[in-house]
């Protein structure tokens, strides 16, 4: 093991650490929601390659598609025409409302918020961006100015990686992932985690009408952000933070962009996009994980008039919108109506969370559980009152404890305080009954040792 991982790291050098690096899972084959290693220990993958493997591992309807496909047409570019991309478009915008029908399709979910970000400027002639703390946009060059996390940026400036809300690029001045241990208006009862997603939706309002006053153009191009935070560590706005949102963006010429690349495709639950659930309907939204279920992709799915604007300039991807990954997405979005995955992530994913919170009662470190559908973060605290984070051994000590069980969740939040829970669609009750068995254990044992 020790070898593979050297070798690993001399070829391929990472820069974020692999998940589990006291004693790294090495991950072998897959099949729905089970994932098995080199020595054929079998765990159940609570994270699905970072809710992306929507449908389940090698799901076998997909992979019939993929290997059909195979054997017909890889790749032409999309200078040519093929009836693969139109006929996954159409598919896709079928799933859209209006006016939202124009789609291109990236390669990644960094590539699309790019183009988005493009998009914005061209069609506004305006210049600002406004995110979120604790938003993940992506890691390319321009995407990473979007992004707030810090762990994902690197340090230099310009909006490229730059924490200076005044930086000319990009603008963070929004909460949605800050101490609410300072906020004034919320109790133990209604928050006790370590972010500021509790705030309320005056305060919410107030920073965004300060934003946008003082951006350094005043002039703004677009307001991204996902409907329920993901690596921020599934944080929510107030009920009808993002519709007033959307409101005062228009009025100052902005776009809304919704970032859907772990809300979409039904995670969520109660809809198949995230910002359905908002009661608002974005000018672009970007998409990218789920939509391959594996497979790298990503889209744009934006209105005739921003594409009109982003027409008058030329755009070219060799990979966008290939084939093979035409028909794999194509065959996705079928597995998940015919398969119920909506609804079953909206049945397995209520009844996690009701557990999860009777854990929360139990125990005084598990300082808030939230999310909806199979789009779960529960965060961890060192105590009710302070509501610090847990500190990062004991979150590292209780997330190898899960996986020496046999399980595998993800990490996040603005100080890596979060657990993730977002798993393919096609898990179980059971699947459910022996995560809440297994993370109790977690923290039993983790408050035994203390
Ligand atoms: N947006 C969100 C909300 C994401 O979670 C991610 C990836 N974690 C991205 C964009 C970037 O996608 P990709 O890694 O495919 O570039």
């Amino acid at each position: 093991e020790r070898m593979m991982e050297i070798r690993r790291l001399n070829c391929n050098p990472m820069t974020m650490k692999v998940t589990y690096y006291k004693k790294p899972v090495f991950v072998h084959q897959g099949y729905m929601q089970w994932l098995w290693d080199v020595d054929g220990k079998r765990y159940l993958d609570l994270f699905a390659g970072v809710a992306t493997v929507i449908a389940g591992h090698c799901h076998p309807k997909v992979t019939a598609a993929a290997e059909q496909q195979l054997k017909r047409l890889w790749h032409t570019t999309n200078i040519y025409v093929n009836p693969f991309i139109h006929e996954y478009c159409e598919k896709l915008a079928s799933y859209l409302p209006d006016p939202l029908k124009v789609i291109y399709l990236t390669n990644s979910g960094s590539e699309a918020n790019d183009l988005a970000m493009l998009m914005a400027r061209l069609h506004t002639g305006n210049y600002d961006i406004i995110t979120f703390r604790g938003s993940y946009h992506g890691g390319s060059t321009s995407a990473m100015g979007l992004t707030s996390v810090e762990a994902y940026k690197f340090p230099i400036a310009n909006g490229i990686g730059c924490t200076n809300t005044m930086c000319p690029d990009v603008f963070r001045g929004l909460w949605g992932g800050s101490h609410c241990r300072d906020s004034p208006v919320q109790t133990i009862r209604e928050c006790s985690c370590a972010q500021g997603h509790c705030m309320a939706q005056e305060q919410y309002i107030g920073q965004l009408q300060e934003t946008l006053a003082t951006s350094v153009s005043r002039r703004i191009a677009a307001f991204f952000a996902e409907p329920l935070q993901g690596i921020g560590g599934a944080v929510q706005y107030p009920k009808n933070y993002l519709k007033e949102a959307y409101k005062l963006v228009r009025e100052r010429g902005g776009v809304c962009i919704s970032d859907e690349v772990q809300t979409g495709f039904g995670r969520t639950g109660s809809h198949f996009w995230g910002f359905q659930g908002h009661d608002v309907i974005p000018d672009i939204v970007t998409l990218a994980k789920g939509i391959g279920n594996g497979f790298p992709m990503g889209a744009i799915v934006t209105t005739p008039e921003i594409a009109a604007s982003f027409a008058k300039g030329a755009h070219f991807n060799t990979f966008g919108g290939n084939p093979l990954a035409c028909v794999v997405a194509s065959s996705v979005l079928d597995t998940i109506q015919e398969n119920s995955l909506q609804q079953n992530c909206l049945h397995v994913g209520t009844y996690l969370m009701i557990e999860l919170a009777k854990l929360r009662d139990k125990y005084e470190i598990i300082g808030d559980v939230r999310g909806k559908g199979l789009h779960i973060g529960v965060e961890m605290v060192e105590d009710r009152v302070s509501r610090a984070p847990l500190s990062p051994q004991a979150i590292s000590e209780i997330f190898e404890d899960i996986k020496d069980m046999g399980v595998l969740i993800g990490k996040g939040g603005m100080y890596g305080q979060t657990f993730r829970i977002k798993p393919s669609m096609c898990i179980t009750m059971e699947d459910a009954d022996f995560f809440i068995a297994v993370f109790n254990k977690s923290i039993h044992n983790y408050m035994e040792k203390k």
